[in-house]
């Protein structure tokens, strides 16, 4: 797996995006630990989905990721387990699950991170704790389509332990969305990489612009945005090139900050875009109209939304097993595929039409994309890749149910003033899905046929892939929480 590591952070590192922290707000910088050596306590318990104790070794694994790319000097460490679940500024940094009352309830933030800050010049962190939210399940290390990935998400909530924010490119694990069935955010992508060993070094060197961060304001301490850019060797306020983090068109060399297309929070922040003509992006990614004719470059991003795709009710953008967002085409047999792509699950109910990776089965994998078989399965310490199972009933089906109830679900549509989800109607309430998220106001789309699916068309979308459909639900990690006196909270 350490060798799967590397070979990962170099692909990624040619499309880096650098990444966002938390801002002292009086100083140019980011909000950096009072101690150079942080020790986590690790509630003993885990998960109550989990038995056989995979899950207090997944969390272990997250740790030790982090803590393998802080800078040489700093120290990550597990401690001695505890049973207790407190949180809040005793001194000790738990990662604990809470499976009943979690605060903020069943929102389908599935963990909080709740760092305590010594505010003043510098404001320095003194105590972290990370809540997992066991009242959403079920809780996996095996890379299941339907599981929640204990070590990915605890691998996020740590970012913001180190002191990160979100960052803006998708498939880093500081992204704010998450979605069942992924695992790639196990592994730290370069952008998280720089991110950790800055905040836990001296001062903020660089040697490019990305080495240096988009600082944003953590609720309750304050501190307005700054892009700082780099300077020779260290980084200063400056505007960034394109696909960099940003909150304000003045961040951006082009005068132009592109706000994440699938954004949950207005905090979030968005990446330095520049004008196009089609195919002119780099990196391939996406030239489109973002108003007025005004054609822009859609960092990261080969779509942004279903109208990006093609057309059609079965062309979605949907956020892929890596992170990125890709154009698919939903299916429920290998049938309604063109070869060698096969149709593979999603957590949506439909599954979507892949192409073989190029690693055989057996071999090490981070997500299903990687394999030929189309399927990466394991535990926290490896997955490998397999072969899915097919999805074929001989043809008596009719093509995609793309819509409907027991079908595909879409991302969000939107989200309102809260940060709830907002989807079309047809999906809100009765249908198995976190319906206490579920706010449905806007229209339904272009061919949605949700009004005229029936009961039995429901029965007999549920029969046909695997049993996989139970978990189809869009993760969110992050809900921001308002702080509680000294102790400031981010969720995430
Ligand atoms: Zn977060």
């Amino acid at each position: 797996m350490r060798t799967l590591l590397i070979i990962a952070g170099c692909a990624i590192a040619a499309v880096a995006f650098a990444f966002t922290a938390f801002r002292d707000p009086n100083r140019q910088d980011g909000i950096r630990w009072s101690s150079s050596a942080v020790e986590v306590t690790i509630q003993q318990d885990g998960s109550d989905d989990i038995g056989d104790g995979s899950d207090i070794t997944a969390i272990e694994q997250a740790v030790a990721t982090w803590a393998a790319a802080l800078s040489s000097g700093f120290t990550l460490t597990v401690g001695a387990p505890s049973s207790a679940r407190d949180y809040g500024n005793d001194g000790i940094n738990r990662i604990t699950f809470i499976e009943s009352g979690y605060p903020g309830g069943t929102d389908s933030a599935l963990g909080t991170t709740i760092p305590s800050v010594v505010t003043g010049d510098p404001s320095r962190l003194v105590d972290v704790d990370i809540l997992l939210n066991g009242e959403m399940e079920p809780w996996t290390v095996d890379g299941v389509p339907t599981g929640i990935d204990i070590q990915s998400v605890t691998a996020h909530e740590l970012g913001h332990l180190v002191g990160l924010a979100h960052a803006y490119r998708s498939e880093s694990v500081m992204y704010t969305g998450a979605r069942s069935g992924t695992t790639f955010r196990r592994a730290l992508n370069d952008d998280d990489q720089r991110g950790a060993r800055l905040l836990t070094s001296a001062g903020l060197g660089c040697t490019e612009e990305r080495d240096c961060p988009l600082l944003v304001g953590l609720a309750g301490i304050g501190g307005s945005p700054l892009r700082l850019t780099c300077n020779g060797t260290s980084c200063v306020p400056g505007a960034v090139g394109y696909g960099l983090d940003c909150i304000d068109n003045s961040d951006c060399t082009s005068g132009a900050c592109l706000r994440d297309p699938a954004s949950v929070y207005s905090g979030d922040p968005g990446g330095c875009t520049e004008s196009c003509t089609t195919g002119s992006c780099p990196g391939g990614d996406l030239c489109k109209d973002v108003g007025g004719g005004n054609l822009r470059c859609v960092p990261g991003r080969s779509c942004s939304a279903d109208s990006d795709c093609g057309g059609g009710a079965n062309n979605k953008c949907l956020f892929d097993f890596d992170g990125h967002f890709r154009c698919r085409h939903l299916c429920m047999l290998d049938q309604h595929c063109t070869p060698p792509a096969r149709c593979i699950d999603l957590d949506y109910g439909a599954g979507v039409c892949h192409e073989p990776g190029a690693a055989p089965n057996g071999a090490e994998c981070l997500d299903p994309l990687m394999c030929m078989g189309l399927a990466c399965r394991g535990n926290a310490q490896t997955l490998l890749c397999e072969t899915a199972p097919t999805r074929q009933d001989g043809g008596t089906v009719p093509d995609v149910p793309h819509v409907g109830d027991g079908g595909w679900r879409p991302d969000a549509i939107g989200h309102d003033a809260s940060g709830r989800d907002l989807w079309h109607p047809g999906y809100d309430g009765g249908n198995g899905y976190d319906s206490a998220d579920d706010v449905g106001v806007e229209p339904e789309p272009p061919g949605c046929a949700c009004a005229s699916r029936t009961p039995a068309n429901v029965a007999t979308l549920l029969l046909l892939p695997v049993l996989a459909f139970a978990g189809r639900r869009r993760l969110r990690l992050d809900r921001v929480k308002s702080p509680a006196d000294d102790a400031r909270r981010w969720s995430a």
